[in-house]
């Protein structure tokens, strides 16, 4: 796949850039409201240091949304342990749209699904270890800053201001949990703490490289650091298989075959097992919450290149 990559990735990047117009940037976050619904990028991160792009992808920064789920439910498996994190969430997928409440209300004992929809993952957050939300987030960062080798990454102050504002849906989820006793701090901490999370800043090649250190069981190739232990990116790689893309992860699992997460600003991080790290950005969604060129680019990646896990011998 590598050699001619960077021509074919332009090739590639041209073929679904008019697949941006069928989708819509998320307004619901305002912050998320002024991206520009026609861009388009990627990165591909190897083993080796390399990483090939297509599309702008210097000073263009996204937030990692949904992404940072699979990042929280890595560091409270290894602060916590898996005992202690599959007692207040599941390992199911849902069906339903990633901040639906309704299964909260008619599974019992409620207990959020699993953690990659919104109910799940604020029950991951409250699991984020420190005395309070700036040592929780500061823990988060040092852990992504690692993963990226970027020392300067930090959240986008504007864009969790914006998340805080208008999330009353994630607190009713909150307030729903708290009376389930499945978090117990209080709820606008908790509020405070997912915004930040949510609005981590990364450029393209960062999520690539994320997607990199997955693919690789955790291990970075850049330090030869196990800085994920294996067991815990499995299982954050086999959530991505089942619960990455909401409520279209079986139609993500055919049609790419990698596991992969999404998020509402746009982002895609997946890791091609063994392989590489890929990272996409494209603002426009589909209904589901899905970058609509994003996946398309992926899906011609990965038909390319045979990159499906499902598709092997
Ligand atoms: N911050 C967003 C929310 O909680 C993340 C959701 C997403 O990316 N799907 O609504």
């Amino acid at each position: 796949m590598k050699n001619h990559l960077s021509d074919e990735l332009h090739q590639l990047l041209n073929e679904s850039l008019i697949y941006t117009a069928d989708g819509k940037v998320a307004d619901y976050i305002p912050g998320l409201a002024q991206a520009d619904p026609h861009h388009l990028s990627i990165a591909v991160s190897y083993p080796d240091g390399t990483c090939h792009t297509a599309g702008e992808v210097e000073d263009k920064k996204l937030t990692l949304q949904s992404i940072s789920k699979v990042l929280t439910l890595a560091l409270v498996l290894m602060d916590r342990g898996e005992g202690f994190v599959f007692q207040r969430v599941g390992k199911e997928p849902t069906g339903d749209p990633f901040n639906s409440i309704i299964k909260l209300e008619t599974i019992s004992p409620s207990k959020p699904l699993n953690p990659m929809i919104n109910a799940g993952a604020l029950a991951v957050t409250h699991m984020l270890v420190g005395a309070n939300v700036e040592e929780r987030i500061e823990k988060l960062l040092e852990f992504l800053r690692l993963i990226t080798g970027n020392p300067e990454l930090t959240y986008n102050e504007e864009i969790a201001q914006s998340e805080m504002e208008t999330a009353d849906l994630n607190r009713s989820l909150a307030y729903y949990l708290k009376e389930h006793d499945v978090i117990n701090e209080d709820v606008e901490d908790l509020m405070d703490l997912y915004t930040k999370q949510c609005s981590i800043e990364v450029t393209v090649p960062e999520l690539a490289k994320i997607g990199l250190v997955f693919a690789l069981n955790g291990q970075d190739p850049d330090s030869g650091r196990q800085v994920i232990p294996k067991r815990v990116a499995s299982i954050c790689k086999t959530f991505m298989v089942t619960c990455g893309m909401y409520n279209a992860s079986g139609e993500f699992a055919i049609c790419v075959g990698v596991p992969a997460k999404s998020g509402v600003s746009g982002g895609i991080m997946a890791a091609v097992p063994g392989k590489c790290g890929i990272g996409v950005f494209g603002p426009a969604l589909d209904d589901k919450g899905n970058s609509v060129a994003g996946w398309k680019l992926l899906e011609k990646l990965s038909s390319k290149y045979d990159l499906s896990m499902f598709s092997k011998v």
